[in-house]
């Protein structure tokens, strides 16, 4: 097979690309791969639970399914193995952060902490999306732009490092409409992360399981501190499990003081107006 990049990746400044030798270490592309007849009817059924039509997906997510789970083989990418895991945990789940209707199925979004590609991965098979898919952790990062080439999408941009340096870069720094990050960091260190990313305007929309009300005060808090707000917190189950989620969701108000986001590793120890429950 031939080995190219895997999908668009970013070259700006700051911005570390997946190399072409790191992609020819990930092995040959894989041939097609289905979901099971029970998984595909899961997918459904938790599709139309969120009011969407994800027929004409299912092979896509299939794809994602079997490169997940051989970059599983390679390294401990997800602790999701069984496919209605796969299909309700991280699939539905991540699919869920479009449905307050805050996310906009159009234009770029940026997801800070993608791990092995949630929610981005999910969002860029069903929406007409750009996602740029960011983590620290190089190796995740090569794992989903294979990931992303396996599934044959091509508005899916990789990006390897810390939101800290991301948010002070100027390449980064308030250029996105939409940030979505799901189980990264407590609010607080949320809000101190990616709002430096966002346009004056622009959104966080973080996926949470259960928040509780300190935690989304002192969210409000950090939020006020970074040039941002509190919009909306709202509460829902998880389709077919009914595990509590939330999605809360932080405006843009103004732009972010120079001296955030505070430098690396921080905003998560020393998080603003917040401590860690078992500290
Ligand atoms: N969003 C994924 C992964 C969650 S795990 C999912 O829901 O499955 C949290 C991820 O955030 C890890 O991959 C970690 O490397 C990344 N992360 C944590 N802090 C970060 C930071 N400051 N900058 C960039 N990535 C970060």
């Amino acid at each position: 097979m031939p080995l190219f990049l895997p999908c668009a990746v970013d070259h700006s400044p700051g911005a570390l690309s997946v190399s072409r030798e790191t992609y020819a270490t990930l092995g040959p592309s894989m041939n097609t791969s289905d979901l099971s007849p029970q998984g595909a009817a899961l997918l459904l059924q938790g599709g139309e639970v969120l009011g969407l039509d994800l027929s004409p997906y299912l092979t896509q997510f299939g794809k994602l399914q079997t490169a997940l789970l051989a970059g599983q083989k390679r390294m401990n990418l997800t602790a999701l193995t069984s496919e209605r895991d796969i299909i309700i945990k991280h699939f539905l789940d991540s699919l869920t952060c479009a449905r307050s209707g805050y996310l906009q199925t159009t234009g770029r979004v940026f997801d800070l902490g993608t791990g092995a590609g949630f929610p981005s991965l999910p969002l860029a098979i069903v929406y007409p999306l750009h996602v740029v898919a960011a983590d620290a952790t190089r190796k995740k990062v090569e794992h989903v732009a294979w990931a992303a080439e396996q599934v044959g999408l091509n508005n899916v941009t990789t990006l390897v490092g810390r939101a800290e340096a991301l948010g002070r870069s100027e390449v980064y720094r308030e250029q996105y409409q939409r940030v979505v990050t799901r189980a990264v960091a407590a609010l607080p260190v949320l809000a101190e992360l990616a709002l430096p990313l966002l346009e004056v305007g622009g959104l966080l929309i973080a996926q949470k399981g259960p928040i509780s009300a300190e935690e989304l005060q002192a969210g409000g808090s950090a939020a006020a501190a970074v040039g941002g707000e509190l919009l909306i917190t709202e509460r829902f189950e998880l389709p077919i499990l009914g595990d509590p989620r939330s999605l809360v969701v932080l405006r843009k108000v103004r732009p972010t003081p120079a001296k955030y986001p505070r430098r690396e590793g921080i905003p998560n120890k020393e998080p603003l107006f917040w401590r860690y429950p078992d500290q």
